[in-house]
This record gives C-alpha cells, structure tokens and sequence, in this order.
C-alpha cells in the first residue's frame, strides 16, 4: 500500500546546538498530525540521481494532553557531514516545502503501564521523544505519583537540547529528576545534577530495580545497546526496555 505523503512548509527554524537545529513546520495539506507523543515522520526526498529516499525524525512537538490535534510540526535535526537529508535540511528557507509521512513509532508511554518510575535514557537528538512526552508525564506524576528520571547525554553543555526546558520541568515537578550527563567535563559552576561521563555510567547512581522501571533508550545505536545490557545485567526484562535507535533508514 502507497504510504499517504503531505506537504510541510518551513516557518521556523533555529539552532539548539552547534550542529543541531529545531525546525517548525506547518502542515499546509489542511489537515492536523495526529500523533502520540514519541513517534516519528518520515521525510521524503531524492538523492542527486533520482532515487526515492527517505529518513525519520522524532516529532518534538509539546502538546497539552487532550489537545486538539496540530497543524504544526517540530523536529530536531543533528547535521550529520556529508548527509543526504542533512543537505536537504541545511538548504531549507523559509517557505519551503518538504513531503512527509506519519506519524508511525510505538515509542510510546502505554496508557497500561503500572511502574513506579520511569527512566529516560537519551543522546543526542534521541531526547526529543521525551520533550514531546512531557506534558503526559506530568499528568502521571500528579495522578499516580510514578517518578521519572532523565539521563540525557551529550559531549558539552552547548550540546544538550532542550537543557533550559528539562530543568524547569524538574524544577516544577519534584517527580522528575534530571541528570545530564557530559562526556567532556563538567563546566566550572556546574549544576549539582550534572555528571561527567556516559549516560550508561551513572545507571549505578540511580539504581535501576526490575520491581519498579520500565525504561526507554533512544539515540546513538552504541548507547541503546550498551544501556539495554546494563539494564538486563540490573534485572529488567526485555518487555520493561523500550527501544527506538536513531540509523538512517536507506
Ligand atoms: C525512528 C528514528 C527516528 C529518528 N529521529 C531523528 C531525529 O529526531 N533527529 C535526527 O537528527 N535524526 C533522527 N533519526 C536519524 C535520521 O533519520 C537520519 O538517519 C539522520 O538525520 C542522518 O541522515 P542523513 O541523510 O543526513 O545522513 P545519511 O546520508 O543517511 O548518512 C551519511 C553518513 O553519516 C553516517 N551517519 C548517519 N547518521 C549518523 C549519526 N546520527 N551520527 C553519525 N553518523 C551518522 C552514515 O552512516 C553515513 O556514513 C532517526 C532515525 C530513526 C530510525
């Protein structure tokens, strides 16, 4: 079956992160995206020759709990050198158009879940499932008190999407504990909940327990894997590890 295509057109765009931008888009077909928070478009274009391609991209939108569905549309793209979507994205101005598909993913909170906490596991451009969740874990977290913890990787603090918004959410919601994690140090004035290393080193300082997570890892292929063996080896299940790991989808 042909996958239903409609057009999205540019009207916001801004850099997060030296090599990553955050990118707002109307969906100009006059219909709304429904989605659930944690699935993904697929974006479609032509290499050079010809060829169909196409490559997929979280949707970041954060959206009230029960909201009417959007017409707007935002993702964040990390410019990876010499990408095909990557050149499309760059070459991008206002107005333009790209095709796009969606949403699809099952990188989702299940409306069954019966945890006492959720861990949140991400580099990269991978936090931008748990942006788009954050409206619903706040309904969990003053519904049925479920606790939530975000280790969010990246290489510096310029590189940590979304910082600014994370941090106020942990501040709003005691619930929510948030533990950026810096490969390459920590800054002078640190935040007292930043840790230097990989987010897979401070999975010790959390203390995962089989009785009470169920995690989602998302981002770099290595961290999902190294993260979901951690994880295993801490006693949790496969069905208590949700994955989505961010390859291109030639
Ligand atoms: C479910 C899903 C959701 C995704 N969500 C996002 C998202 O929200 N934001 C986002 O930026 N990307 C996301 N991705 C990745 C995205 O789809 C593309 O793979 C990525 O943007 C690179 O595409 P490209 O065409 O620019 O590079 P390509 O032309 O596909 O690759 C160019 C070269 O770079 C290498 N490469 C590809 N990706 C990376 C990478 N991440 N790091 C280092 N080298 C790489 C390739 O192996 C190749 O050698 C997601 C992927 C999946 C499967």
């Amino acid at each position: 079956m042909a996958i239903v295509q409609f057009p999205l057109q540019l009207v916001e765009r801004r850099m997060i992160a030296p090599t990553v931008g955050h990118y707002v888009f109307q969906r100009n077909d006059g219909q709304p995206l429904a989605f659930i928070a944690g699935q993904f478009l697929q974006i479609h274009f032509d290499y050079a020759d010809g060829t169909a391609t196409r490559r997929s991209y979280s949707i970041a939108n954060v959206q009230a709990v029960d909201a009417p569905a959007e017409t707007t549309v935002e993702i964040a793209v990390s410019y990876v050198p010499g990408g095909a979507a990557t050149a499309l994205f760059e070459a991008l101005d206002m107005g333009d158009t790209v095709q796009a598909s969606g949403p699809f993913g099952r990188f989702t909170l299940q409306p069954s879940d019966a945890n006492a906490r959720y861990v949140l596991v991400a580099t990269g451009t991978g936090v931008t499932p748990y942006r788009a969740m954050l409206p619903a874990l706040a309904a969990l977290i003053d519904t049925r008190a479920v606790e939530v913890v975000l280790l969010q990787g990246a290489r510096t603090l310029g590189d940590l999407l979304y910082h600014d918004e994370f941090r106020a959410f942990a501040d709003a919601h005691p619930g929510f504990r948030y533990l950026p994690c810096l490969s390459r140090g920590l800054p002078d004035d640190a935040h007292p909940d930043l840790r230097h290393g990989y987010v897979q080193q401070a999975l010790p300082e959390i203390a995962p327990d089989p009785a009470r997570e169920i995690a989602y890892l998302c981002g770099n292929p290595d961290m999902v894997d190294a993260t979901f063996e951690a994880l295993k080896n801490a006693g949790l299940g496969p069905a208590q590890i949700r994955r989505e790991k961010y390859i291109s989808s030639r």
